[in-house]
């Protein structure tokens, strides 16, 4: 079988690569290891994803963002930003006046809902389900990939959606640097006494980490980061001790809170890859960054990404250029990583602050949280990147 394009991983990522590569003539193979049926009709698995307006806006122009009922996309109107035990806390609100929110919450599987049910009505992506890649070999003109029921398939340029942990990235042998932050985030849903006002919060506790994100008005996500050697404790409380510690924690802000679904528990593990591509491969979503969940940019930098090497392809099939070309794969590796590499530094920087106990660092993170609020100009640039819809 010959494609133009295969792409491995029909997660979030690969489908909406696929989605902006619909009506360009392209043949594209999307292979995906989870069966039909899991991919078809996702489960909820916790994560609720915080988007920035640029990934709403791209979104939109993919199909996708009329799919998802009112309620499936609560809206984010301010944020606040606290440390330890204080009350003090620091502010977000909209950067832009022109826009009259922060940013939006969508479920992961209300996503792959909507991206899955988009490519159906796709005529130029086939979709083989339930099938591994056992190896991928490129050369100048084209690639070549074996999959696990035998089966050989080849295209001009293959593309790597398969994960933070892809198989696919290391088969080409590009290296990614990883961080394993010896923790674990642990997401669910609760309901609360009293609404929230589409405040996002994010407390950092000492030694643990607390977000309550906005959903309905009574119902928020509850994103907790604890050292490892805290998951089997906390996943084991039952659902009185955990909601009653969850309230305290959050100081009763809300009332009364409870457990409402099942609890998730995510090793946090942060990868940048070296290089974003290879002869005639190239690597998007968590492939290419995996970022750590607390400044929630991973599928937003996977969205805008996968735009990038989109617009790039379509630019050289209008053109009858070649796809696969490096000096077009280079292009997408240097407007992508000019975002990415300090997005990932500059996260990877802020756990480390935000969970350093010792009694300076405590220190120095309050003095920063004045000093912020007191930095109209520091603010108004992190509320504008929130909110501005082209990169
Ligand atoms: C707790 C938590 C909270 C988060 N919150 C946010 C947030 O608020 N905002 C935000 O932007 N991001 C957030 N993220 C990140 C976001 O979930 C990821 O960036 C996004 O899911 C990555 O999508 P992906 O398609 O690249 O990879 P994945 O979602 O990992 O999907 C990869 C797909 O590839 C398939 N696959 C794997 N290996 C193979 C193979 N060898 N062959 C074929 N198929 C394969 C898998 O089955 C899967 O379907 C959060 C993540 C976590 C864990």
């Amino acid at each position: 079988m010959t494609y133009d394009i295969i792409i491995v991983g029909a997660g979030p990522a690969g489908l909406s690569f696929a989605r902006s590569l619909a009506n360009t003539g392209l043949r594209i193979a999307l292979i995906e290891k989870q069966s039909r049926e899991q991919i078809a009709a996702p489960e909820f698995d916790g994560r609720d994803i915080a988007l920035t307006h640029l990934s709403v806006r791209i979104l939109k122009e993919l199909g996708i963002w009329a799919r998802f009922e009112p309620d499936d996309r609560p809206s984010i109107k301010e944020a606040r930003v606290l440390d330890g035990t204080s009350p003090y806390c620091l502010n977000f609100d909209r950067g832009n006046e022109s826009v009259d929110v922060l940013g939006y919450i969508v479920s992961n599987h209300v996503i792959r809902q909507a991206l899955f049910d988009e490519i159906q009505t796709v005529d130029n992506v086939d979709l083989h389900c339930g099938l591994g890649v056992t190896s991928v070999s490129t050369s100048d003109n084209d690639a070549t990939v074996v999959l696990s029921d035998g089966q050989v398939i080849e295209s001009r340029l293959v593309v790597a959606a398969d994960s933070r942990f892809s198989e696919t990235r290391r088969m080409l042998g590009i290296p990614a640097s990883m961080h394993d932050f010896g923790r674990i985030c642990i997401v669910c849903r609760m309901q609360h006494e009293r609404p929230h006002d589409a405040i996002a919060f994010e407390c950092f506790h000492y030694g643990r980490t607390l977000a309550v994100l906005p959903l309905t008005s009574q119902v928020s996500s509850i994103v907790v980061t604890a050292p490892m050697s805290l998951r089997d404790p906390i996943m084991a409380m039952d659902e009185a001790q955990f909601s009653h510690d969850i309230q305290h924690r959050f100081n009763s802000r809300y009332g009364d809170m409870k457990l409402i679904s099942k609890r998730f528990a995510y090793p946090l593990v942060g990868v940048h890859a070296s290089k974003f591509y290879a002869k005639r491969f190239a690597l998007i979503g968590d492939a290419a960054v995996g970022m750590h969940p607390v400044t929630a940019h991973g599928y937003n930098l996977g969205l805008s990404g996968q735009e990038i090497l989109a617009k790039e392809i379509i630019s050289a099939a209008t053109k009858e250029k070649d796809i696969g070309a490096p000096s077009l794969l280079q292009r997408y590796q240097r407007k992508h990583m000019r975002t990415t590499l300090p997005m990932y530094h500059g996260t990877n920087e802020i756990v480390k602050f935000f969970t350093d106990d010792r009694v300076p660092a405590k220190l120095a993170r309050q003095i920063t949280l004045r000093l912020a609020n007191r930095m109209p100009l520091v603010r108004r640039a992190i509320q504008n990147k929130l909110t501005q819809e082209r990169a």
